[in-house]
């Protein structure tokens, strides 16, 4: 909730007030205007009636944010969150819409640095490529690990990208960290929330996969666990849900919650057509739709030769494939500008 100050409330009111609000476990935070204090409070509800604090003296009002969600939410945060990377990439705000591409795993050096070249030259800002990976069945690939990382960092190293992978493991975070640029979590770990706790200490930027299953409010909760601990920097990945039909598509791409979170939260969102589909002819129609819905980026896989891929070969774009997406794309971006009004672009 959040806590108004009377105009003439002395600094004794604000810290009996504050005092009040700690003794009955809230986190707060105290923001000091011109005119107004307000105290930016989180914490159970219950424990402390707003009666309560309206009886104190120099609280003029106690508003309570609508959403579940605290942090994530618009209400409590009315601009965009930009995430701004040390080669001055930015992520969040609809300003750029940035493109994550890259295998579902890293297999080989060879294999990663033709992607990477692709990737880079059709003017994508990250790499992307599964080191530990979450799989369905014990007898699939379960990706090279640390080996992974090392070939992802050194492929990030000689194309100027930035990387992204998948953390499995709290005990896990220190060591991606060291190697990559955003760690992700996968759909199957979006309930985790030991792992999402442990995110909310890191200082990486997190991209936060939906879960399997998850509904929206599901999923910005996932998302409230790693803010309130701490880390602000969380990206939300629109990744496709489970329905009844998976025959033509792997999952349900729900486009309708890149508005919806554009809407209720101040979070940058992005797509992930590949997972969303599971079929590569689709990845382009979907990764356009998304974008087109107000995306902040896109996350898109690619391999060197998808006939071999060690996973997900079906949903991987060919690098002739990917380069003549990327073209269209490149179009589209250039015909389109976000209406705050309307949660999505105009196109031009
Ligand atoms: C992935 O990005 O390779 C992946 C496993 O995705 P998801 O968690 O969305 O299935
Ligand atoms: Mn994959």
């Amino acid at each position: 909730m959040i806590i108004i100050m009377e105009k003439g409330a002395t600094d004794e009111n604000i810290q009996k007030v504050c005092a009040r609000l700690e003794e009955n476990g809230f986190q707060i935070r105290v923001n000091k205007g011109e005119l107004l204090t307000v105290i930016d409070a989180l914490g159970d509800k219950s424990s402390l009636s707003e009666d309560r604090l309206l009886s104190l003296e120099g609280v003029k009002e106690v508003k309570h944010i609508r959403e579940p969600f605290r942090l994530a939410s618009r209400d409590r945060k009315e601009d965009d969150t930009i995430i701004t990377f040390p080669n001055g990439v930015t992520i969040g705000g609809n300003k750029t819409i940035v493109t994550i591409a890259g295998p579902c795993s890293v297999e080989n050096i060879d294999g990663l640095m033709e992607v990477a070249h692709a990737v880079k030259e059709a003017g994508c800002e990250f790499l992307r490529g599964g080191a530990f990976k979450p799989r369905t069945s014990p007898y699939a690939f379960q990706g090279y690990g640390e080996e992974a990382l090392k070939l992802l960092k050194q492929a990030g190293d000689e194309t100027g990208l930035l990387t992204v992978t998948e953390v499995m493991e709290t005990q896990d975070i220190e060591l991606v960290s060291q190697y990559a640029d955003v760690l992700q979590v996968g759909a199957r770990n979006a309930q985790n929330f030991k792992l999402l706790k442990a995110l909310g200490k890191c200082k990486k930027p997190v991209i936060l996969k939906r879960g399997l299953s998850s509904t929206i409010a599901e999923f910005l909760l996932a998302a409230e666990h790693i803010l309130y601990n701490g880390n602000p920097n969380v990206i939300l990945c629109e990744r496709g849900i489970r329905s009844f039909d998976s025959h033509y598509t792997r999952n349900v791409a729900d486009i309708a919650s890149i508005p919806v979170i554009k809407k209720l939260s101040h979070l940058p969102v992005i797509i992930d057509p590949s997972h969303a589909t599971g079929q590569r002819y689709l990845v382009e129609p979907v990764a356009k739709a998304g974008i087109v819905a107000g995306a902040d980026g896109i996350m898109m896989e690619v391999h060197h030769n998808p006939e071999i891929a060690l996973s997900d070969g079906n949903q991987s774009l060919s690098i002739p494939m990917f380069k003549d997406v990327m073209t269209r794309i490149n179009n589209l971006k250039n015909r389109i500008t976000y209406n705050k009004q309307t949660f999505c672009m105009d196109i031009n």
